[in-house]
């Protein structure tokens, strides 16, 4: 909460020209694009829960926890005081409430529980909304959401875990899963030689019989450590597998997890990420032995559309803070908001914003068909493309505030940290042009099903259509693809925001995104529109009631 009736009038000064505090507001109703695209895209039944949700983490309180869930990291507990390993993780009590309030909503659970068109796009909205009130929770929701289809290749695993993952519940007792009212999942599979290269991965396993298995390697991240089970992959004598490793063995013993220490990281402060060991570890094979990676890139996929929409959430919340902050800021004698040049700046701050937002819903509604091949590419190319606009996106919104927003206080450097860790994580920015590669080579069906989505928007702005046939002269030239992947991946994320934009954004939107990222009257850097851009219209969609 802030201070009630702060004294403005001091002995040496007077306090003026300070923007309000933020005060309570619902995250979901406040934003347009969000709200359209709920709709288009398939999730219109889901819109009380996600109005529900969208005031439940628009409240100040909510604010509070997330504040001192980065202020308190999480610490290691590797030993109890009388000398017993337990490898346990202490995280403040802000981060569960913060749990707790994410599991309640069910943003880890909706896709598989609705059991109906648009349930991924109505998860993709509760996690927008959630990583905008605190980032670090996302990732042991995400990772609890996108475990659902890996497990089910391992149908007799799925019908025991899947009820417990999918449960509203948060408990983050360090108890056997069988005795929690809900449970959550992480992921282990980056090791010190090689994350990108899985192949490269040197954790063994051994038979036990029955599809039970002991593990004996390392892995250099493994993120939300405290959760109840982890996917992971080692090498058993018939190959890569996929397995599944609780914290506790069936007799009801502490399962060999042993967390060497946790990350001292960048950003993602209140989440714990940390390097393991599997020393004589039980797990059980999901799948075949040899079959690890086409299980494990189940949960990859749904990873990967959340990294793509948490990275368009973050670009809602920079461009709420950077908007608020020039509406009520006065210089030169007039409000920034009304100064053309932070217009400009504004208006390309809300752009970046809106179509990354109508690319995640887009994306999110191809997770609904499992195996959908315009998903396949699609969630790669947004990822790659939001991450990659975010970091230097917060940073110019954090510019507008001035010095103020370098100030932790106004929350803009937690967001400018979180920046960067979606577009190394599940693939780096390499790693997905090229995965976006292989999908057209291996896969060609989602680059048909790609070009098809392109191809539903032709002739509505001449602009797109010359964006589109260059996109198509570089997609048939064949040579030297690989070090001409990331332009490649570039000019079809622009011209798959520029589609959807075209199709569906408001006109002015759209128009001033052909103008400057398919008709090139842009600069390098943001707050370069071109003149006779609509705008206020634009800024608009940025803009909360209360400003
Ligand atoms: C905060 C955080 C949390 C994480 N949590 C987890 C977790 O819970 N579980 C987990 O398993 N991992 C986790 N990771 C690890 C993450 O997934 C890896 O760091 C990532 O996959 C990259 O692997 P790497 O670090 O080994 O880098 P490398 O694989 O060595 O790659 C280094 C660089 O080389 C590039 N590169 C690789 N191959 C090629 C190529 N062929 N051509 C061109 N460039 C290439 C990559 O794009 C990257 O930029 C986490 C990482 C972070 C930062």
């Amino acid at each position: 909460m802030p201070p009630r009736a702060p004294i403005a009038t001091l002995e040496t000064h007077e306090v003026t020209n300070q923007p309000p505090p933020i005060a309570a507001y619902n995250l979901y109703d406040s934003d347009p694009i969000l709200r359209a695209a709920l709709r288009r895209e398939g999730a219109g039944w889901a819109e009380r829960r996600v109005r529900g949700f969208g005031a439940a983490v628009g409240e100040e309180s909510v604010w509070a926890l997330a504040e001192a869930a980065n202020r308190y990291p999480p610490e290691l507990r590797a030993f109890d005081r009388f000398g017993h390993r337990i490898d346990e993780v202490d995280y403040h009590p802000a981060y569960h409430a913060l749990m707790t309030l994410a599991k309640r909503h069910e943003v880890h659970s909706i896709a598989w529980t609705a059991k109906r068109k648009g349930a991924h796009v109505a998860h993709m909205a509760l996690e927008y909304l959630l990583v905008q009130a605190e980032a670090g929770v996302c990732c042991p929701i995400t990772m609890t959401y996108a475990a659902v289809p890996a497990l089910r290749r391992a149908p007799a695993l799925a019908a025991e875990w899947e009820p417990r993952i999918t449960a509203p519940e948060y408990d983050p007792r360090c108890i056997p899963a069988d005795e929690k009212s809900g449970a959550t999942m992480g992921m282990a599979m980056t090791e010190k030689q090689g994350g990108s290269d899985v192949r490269a991965a040197t954790t063994r396993a051994r038979a036990l019989g029955d599809g039970a298995y002991e593990l004996t390697g390392h892995k250099w991240f493994c993120s939300a450590p405290m959760s109840d089970a982890f996917l992971t992959i080692a090498y058993g004598d018939a190959g890569l597998g996929c397995f599944l490793v609780p914290r506790w063995r069936p007799d009801g013993s502490r399962n060999p997890f042993l967390i060497q220490r946790l990350k001292d990281k960048l950003g993602d402060r209140s989440n714990a990420s940390a390097e393991i060991e599997y020393r004589g570890t039980w797990a059980q094979i999901v799948g075949e032995e040899g079959d690890g990676i086409r299980t494990i890139i189940e949960m990859v996929h749904h990873t990967r559309l959340d990294t793509a929409l948490a990275a368009a959430g973050m670009m809602r919340q920079a461009v709420v803070w950077a908007v608020h902050h020039a509406v009520h800021r006065r210089a030169f004698q007039r409000a920034l908001v009304t100064q053309p040049l932070m217009r400009n700046l504004l208006a390309d701050l809300v752009i970046d914003w809106a179509t990354a937002t109508m690319m995640a819903a887009r994306v999110a509604r191809g997770f609904d068909a499992p195996g959908d091949p315009f998903a396949r590419i699609a969630v790669s190319i947004a990822k790659y493309w939001i991450n990659k606009r975010l970091p230097n996106h917060v940073f110019e919104a954090m510019e507008c505030l001035g010095g103020g927003g370098y100030v932790e206080e106004s929350a803009m450097p937690r967001l400018y940290r979180e920046a960067p860790v979606n577009s190394i994580w599940e693939g780096s920015g390499n790693v997905i042009c090229l995965d976006v590669l292989r999908a057209m080579a291996r896969a060609p069906d989602s680059l048909d099903a790609f070009l098809a989505e392109l191809d539903a928007a032709r002739g509505g702005d001449r602009r797109l259509d010359a964006a589109i046939a260059r996109l198509e002269k570089d997609l048939a030239a064949k040579g030297d693809r690989e070090p001409r992947a990331r332009r490649l991946v570039e000019s079809m994320a622009l011209a798959l925001q520029g589609a959807l934009a075209v199709r569906f954004a408001p006109p002015a939107v759209a128009d001033a995104f052909c103008a400057s990222r398919l008709g090139g009257d842009w600069g390098h850097a943001l707050g370069t529109l071109p003149t006779g851009v609509a705008f206020d219209e634009i800024i608009a969609l940025g803009r909360l009631d209360q400003d």
